[in-house]
């Protein structure tokens, strides 16, 4: 009778809902094969970015950064450093001492860019940055110093010495009159215009070469640097004769690949999902970044969002009532996404979470976020080892050799967060093991290397400055 055909109709409707989350989720699980072909294309994009005939139209630039070696441990002296580009915009005053017992001592100060000098005209961003590099001399009681200043500026950036043109921002970045400009003549503008101290600056740094240069520092065998944060992007050192927009053949140098950029032309295409479109169409730079959008921290809450917001419409979730939280962007940030996913998190407290979010929810609810979460972050781990696996094959093959043992430094700021990171890092080990196995890569997390590595590289850009004036 009628009850029957309830029983029946609740039961498809369940059956339905099973099935349709099951082929959400599949959507991100991406098989070996899928992830030999990422690296494959990743590739093809390294060559592309490297060769004179096609790096004008490359989506992964392949940025010389001028930086041709790791430190010696002979650097020494104290300097200012700049961090921007990730979460906070950080000051720091960085004290480097040679010899027999080596030391970096750091003091720094974060700062917060609100939202409308990050989007409003470039002045604006460079007159705050000049501000808190005001107020973080005067907490340290060191206006008139005039110290050396490193820049880790964490944009593409087209250098021809240790100075460089930014190309384009990327993350939550869109101040007027900045690209296309020397990011250094930018600074130097707005500390005149502020007329109140004066600083030498010497180089501008990406945050990976920073944090390849600090873990370098400790471990010799450095030779990539990773940043799975705001961002992601790596470095490594490549052969001068591979670099072709450079003449000089001789020894190596650390290249910026900007891989971020990665499927900008179309090659991620077939695995990207209508969630990661959804995603790039309601960012700042809609078609930019693609290969980043899948893999860090910035975006991956939003591709949660996105496909909660999809299953929520079919009434497969929250009862299938959509409210204003799920509609707002940005939500869930990363470490909500991160605590959510870890296995240590009991199903109540991810509905502790949601709920402190504002979302309402059943236990069934919580089970399929945490699936969602996982599956989400999982493919990022994978995306970045896949890239990863690219470049140390590319480093073995460099080198002529059958087996290569190699260390990442990894900047770990997005890693304190929580716990994604352990879990990320781990996944992300084991497909580098996976698709690249006559590599031997060993991870290195350097806490703070973006800012140090920028003072160990305005370190090695006074040395030589010496050299060349004395
Ligand atoms: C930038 C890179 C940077 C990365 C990590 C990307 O959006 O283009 O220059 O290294 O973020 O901060
Ligand atoms: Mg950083």
């Amino acid at each position: 009778g009628k009850g029957a055909a309830m029983v029946t109709a609740v039961a498809y409707r369940l059956a339905e809902q099973s099935r349709h989350i099951a082929e959400t989720l599949a959507e991100f699980r991406l098989t070996t094969e899928q992830l030999l072909e990422v690296k494959r294309r990743m590739r093809v994009e390294i060559q592309n970015g490297l060769s004179k005939s096609t790096q004008d139209s490359a989506t992964v630039k392949m940025l010389p950064t001028f930086v041709r070696s790791t430190p010696d441990g002979s650097e020494h002296g104290d300097f200012l450093a700049l961090d921007l580009g990730g979460t906070n915009f950080r000051v720091l005053l960085v004290k480097i001492r040679s010899g027999k017992r080596r030391t970096v001592e750091m003091h720094n100060k974060i700062y917060a860019i609100p939202l409308e000098v990050m989007q409003g005209t470039g002045e604006e961003l460079f007159d705050h940055i000049v501000q808190c590099i005001s107020d973080f001399l005067d907490y340290m009681g060191m206006k008139n110093a005039r110290l050396p200043l490193g820049f880790t500026f964490s944009f593409p950036c087209r250098q021809t010495s240790l100075d460089g043109i930014l190309v384009t921002w990327t993350k939550g970045f869109k101040a007027t009159d900045c690209e296309g400009e020397d990011v250094v003549g930018l600074l130097r503008e707005a500390i005149k215009r502020r007329e109140e101290f004066d600083l030498d600056v010497v180089a501008i740094v990406n945050d990976t070469v920073g944090t390849m240069m600090t873990c370098a520092y400790e471990e010799s065998t450095c030779e990539i640097g990773l940043i799975a944060g705001t961002g992601s992007n790596a470095c490594y050192m490549e052969e001068m004769k591979n670099i072709e927009m450079i003449d000089d053949d001789e020894g190596r140098m650390c290249v910026n690949m900007e891989w971020g950029a990665f499927g900008d032309n179309g090659c991620l295409d077939d695995i990207r999902t209508e969630y990661d479109r959804a995603v790039d169409d309601f960012s700042l730079n809609p078609g930019k970044q693609r290969y980043e959008k899948m893999c860090s921290g910035m975006y991956l809450g939003e591709i949660v969002r996105n496909i909660l917001i999809d299953m929520t419409k079919r009434g497969f979730l929250f009862r299938g009532q959509i409210s204003e939280t799920l509609k707002t962007r940005g939500i869930f940030e990363t470490k909500f996404l991160s605590q959510i996913e870890s296995d240590r998190l009991a199903l109540l407290q991810v509905r502790s979470i949601l709920q402190h979010l504002g979302l309402d929810s059943t236990c069934d609810d919580s089970i399929i976020v945490k699936e969602v979460c996982g599956a989400v972050s999982r493919r990022a781990a994978q995306l970045c080892g896949a890239g990863m696996a690219a470049v140390v094959d590319k480093i073995r093959e460099n080198r002529g050799l059958d087996r290569l043992n190699v260390t990442v430094g990894v900047d770990v700021h997005f890693i304190c967060y929580s716990c994604i990171t352990l879990i990320f890092s781990r996944i992300m080990h084991q497909t580098v093991n996976e698709l690249a196995p006559q590599c031997n890569v060993n991870f290195l997390l350097s806490e703070d290397g973006s800012g140090k590595g920028a003072a160990l590289i305005t370190a090695v850009g006074c040395r030589l400055r010496q050299e060349l004036n004395g």
